[in-house]
């Protein structure tokens, strides 16, 4: 059986971690190394500053006080005593799109895996409401099983976002670089003090055709192959005069 390594952002007891368990406990052997907490939108940060640890939840279940880089971290270089075949981080409640991937702790998750060289999938539904993660966490299923056998050049994640309730198609897209954290609510304090809430504008007219946005709007599960090398390798040699 292959050994699955699983993360994700919204915490250890969150309803979409246990539905991708369940759906993946039928392909193959299931870790869980979570954050305790909910770390939506941490990113990459990883706790340096204080320590951490982390409490047994269930067998093979490991909450850990931390990011779900930490989790990651922690997974690979102390908790496992094994190099897991693939690493899912998800479901995640609410989608991943655009630029939101910079900030996404489920696609961090991932991205730990992808560090290691181990193929990963961030796994997230386009809804944050009455959820049924049934969908998700079949397809989830179906690309894990894919992912097993075909494999991922190293460094590489697949952020995939699956429409809700249900969806017709799958399309390989590009991050969309359409800019949707545009709003800033004000509101007041009972005392009179404003104060703000961050807000998003989905661009749901104007997505790039081919882009992650497009795709989900148009109800098609949205597979888009992340790199995590931020290196512009085609301005290396068009930079050379900066060494004179
Ligand atoms: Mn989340």
């Amino acid at each position: 059986m292959p050994r699955i390594l699983i993360t994700n952002d919204d915490g250890i007891s969150a309803p979409g971690i246990h539905a991708l368990e369940a759906s993946l406990a039928r392909i193959g052997d299931v870790y869980t190394v979570a954050p305790l907490y909910e770390q939506s939108a941490a990113s990459r940060r990883i706790t340096l500053r204080k320590p951490f640890r982390y409490e047994m939840h269930g067998k093979n279940r490991y909450a850990v006080d931390g990011t779900p880089a930490d989790c990651g971290m922690m997974a690979l270089t102390l908790l496992l005593d094994f190099k897991p075949d693939l690493v899912v981080s998800g479901i995640n409640n609410g989608p991943n799109l655009g630029e939101n991937v910079y900030y996404s702790g489920t696609v961090a998750g991932a991205a730990e895996g992808a560090k290691y060289g181990i193929p990963a999938i961030a796994m997230s539904v386009n809804q944050r409401v009455d959820i049924d993660y049934g969908p998700a966490a079949d397809f989830a299923m179906k690309i894990a099983l894919r992912t097993l056998e075909h494999g991922l050049p190293a460094g590489i994640a697949l952020n995939v976002n699956v429409p809700h309730p249900s969806y017709h198609g799958v399309a390989i897209t590009h991050q969309s670089g359409r800019l949707s954290r545009n709003l800033m609510i004000e509101t007041q304090d009972p005392y009179g003090r404003p104060y703000y809430w961050m807000h998003e504008e989905i661009p749901v007219h104007d997505a790039e055709p081919g882009s992650d946005y497009a795709a989900v709007r148009d109800g098609k599960v949205s597979i888009t192959p992340l790199r995590f090398d931020h290196t512009a390798h085609d301005l290396i040699e068009s930079l050379r005069g900066f060494e004179e």
